[in-house]
């Protein structure tokens, strides 16, 4: 009888620790990305449709180029990108993700050398968080799928919504229309 009660209590303990232990390794994926903590607070609501990996899983998935934009919150030269100046029909997504951002018919000519719209497909798709760096006030404007950052948005653009939606071409692929 005292063996059960023995094997019993072993058993207990041995799943109590599982328990503790996996709770505390899902805490430390979550602190250790500090952008999806951030995220986390503007958009908690959504936490469920998020997109987390960890910095080393972005790595393998993105050309170096996607990466140091999307996850390290870089920005391209100007007139270098491959849609700063390219009109062709389609849906711009996200180069990590594959969330559909912005459609063609909102890209217009802003002559500053980056992928402009002046708006979104739908704005939910989108996080809005104030950026202070580099001596500028910025609205930084990231995926909300998978937090990566895409450019920012200006109120210096044309009707309708006078919005100047300035992306980084590496942060996105553009699927042509009819494909
Ligand atoms: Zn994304």
């Amino acid at each position: 009888m005292i063996k059960f009660i023995l094997a019993g209590v072993i058993l207990i303990t041995g799943s109590l620790f599982l328990i503790f232990s996996d709770h505390n390794s899902d805490k430390n994926i979550y602190n250790s990305d500090p952008r999806f903590f951030d995220s986390t607070k503007s958009q908690g609501k959504q936490m469920s449709d998020k997109i987390i990996k960890t910095d080393e899983e972005w790595k393998k998935e993105l050309s170096p180029e996607a990466y140091k934009i999307l996850r390290e919150k870089g920005t391209e030269r100007p007139f270098t990108g491959k849609y700063w100046d390219n009109f062709e029909l389609g849906t711009y997504v996200c180069a990590a993700c594959g969330t559909e951002l912005f459609e063609s018919n909102a890209k217009f000519e802003s002559g500053c050398g980056w992928p402009s719209y002046f708006e979104p497909i739908d704005s939910s798709r989108i996080i809005y968080k104030a950026d202070s760096s580099f001596g500028m006030v910025r609205t930084e404007v990231m995926c909300s799928k998978c937090g990566g950052h895409l450019g920012h948005v200006f109120d210096d653009g044309p009707p309708p919504t006078g919005k100047r939606y300035c992306i980084n071409s590496g942060a996105m692929k553009l699927i042509k229309k009819g494909k």
